[in-house]
């Protein structure tokens, strides 16, 4: 198959005017971020702070420890952090969210009764301009001003365009931001998103100073002890039928090794390595009892077809959703819709 070698990425004028034209901007990324999540809001906010422009970055999840090497980390805030500190959504006049392209994402959803997250809702329903970018195929139509790209393999690439757009200078502290968001989404450069722009790009952000092997290291090499002895018991897990695995992760086995959610990224590809495995799962238990699966796939296979069944989403190989039921009950269920969409 050809590969897409251009034109280069343009952002839409509207979407740099409004960056450009808006004063006081609520940063927010997906639940439980990821290095494409927050090193593309760290970037922005850079950016816009370098304009004179207020930012704050919400996610609904503490930063998980592979990313605290991020420059600017520390300026996430959690919603209840948000609330702590005395902010009102009122106060801001733009919300942005990166690498998703709905609320439910950003957290909204909650059954929890937060008060940043009840502000934000009544925000929203009362037309809060927003603005989205972001790159996920599933896509429900939110917000005023939209840069969705699925053809793109990190939103940190169309962070960049519209950095670079806005004429705002590149640090290092942006270069590092932006590779680490490449590098997470393309899976250190590996996956079939991986085109030439994205080296032309990492090439760039190489010469403003990043060291690939130390943000290798950093976002890959990082493991704690616990999270290792998570990842061998998730490996024990492992169920194939056919070109299928399925590895489970349960809440006793994360109090067994002292570690969380966020410490199971990228266990759903490891079954991956063998030849015959096309489309890998783990299904992670959450404390309610319910699901959260995340899923992946090699070459055409579409696994956001599958997320999507379950009201989830994603890229076409790799997507999660959540399911409202045991593990046995979740496996049972994908395996079945998998069989039905005959992907
Ligand atoms: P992961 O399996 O790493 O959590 O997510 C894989 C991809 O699917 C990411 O791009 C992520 O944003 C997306 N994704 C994961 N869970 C959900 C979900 O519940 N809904 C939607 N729309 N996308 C999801
Ligand atoms: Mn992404």
């Amino acid at each position: 198959m050809s590969r897409q070698i251009g034109p280069k990425l343009l952002p839409p004028p509207e979407l740099v005017e409004a960056l450009l034209s808006r004063d006081n901007f609520l940063i927010a990324t997906h639940v439980n971020p990821d290095g494409d999540a927050i090193g593309s809001c760290l970037a922005l906010s850079d950016a816009l702070n370098s304009l004179g422009k207020k930012c704050v970055l919400l996610d609904k999840h503490p930063i998980p420890a592979q990313y605290l090497f991020l420059p600017g980390q520390d300026k996430f805030e959690t919603f209840e952090a948000f609330n702590a500190s005395g902010k009102k959504i009122a106060d801001f006049d733009t919300l942005v969210m990166v690498d998703c392209n709905h609320p439910d994402r950003i957290g909204l959803s909650t059954k929890e009764l937060i008060p940043a997250i009840e502000e934000l809702k009544r925000a929203l329903a009362g037309g809060m301009f927003t603005v989205v970018i972001d790159h996920h195929q599933t896509e429900n139509g939110f917000g005023n001003i939209r840069w969705i790209s699925p053809e793109t393999a990190a939103t940190g690439m169309l962070v960049y365009a519209a950095i670079k757009k806005m004429g705002v200078t590149i640090t290092q502290a942006i270069a590092k931001n932006i590779y680490t968001a490449i590098v997470t989404d393309t899976g250190n450069f590996r996956f079939d998103n991986t085109n030439a722009e994205v080296f032309r790009v990492a090439a760039e952000l190489i010469d403003y100073g990043v060291s690939s092997s130390e943000t290798y290291e950093n976002a890959f090499e990082s493991y704690s002890g616990g999270r290792f002895r998570l990842f061998l018991g998730v490996i024990g897990t492992l169920w194939i039928d056919g070109n299928i695995a399925v590895s489970t992760v349960t809440t006793k086995m994360f109090e067994e090794t002292s570690t969380a959610a966020d410490d199971t990224e990228a266990f759903v590809s490891f079954p991956m390595l063998m030849k015959d495995i096309r489309i890998a799962m783990l299904i992670r238990e959450l404390k309610d009892g319910t699901c959260k699966v995340s899923l992946r796939s090699k070459g055409a296979i579409d696994v956001a077809r599958v997320a999507e069944q379950f009201n989830g989403g994603g890229h076409k190989n790799a997507a999660g959703c959540r399911i409202e039921a045991g593990v046995a009950e979740a496996k049972r269920m994908l395996l079945e819709k998998l069989r039905e969409i005959n992907i």
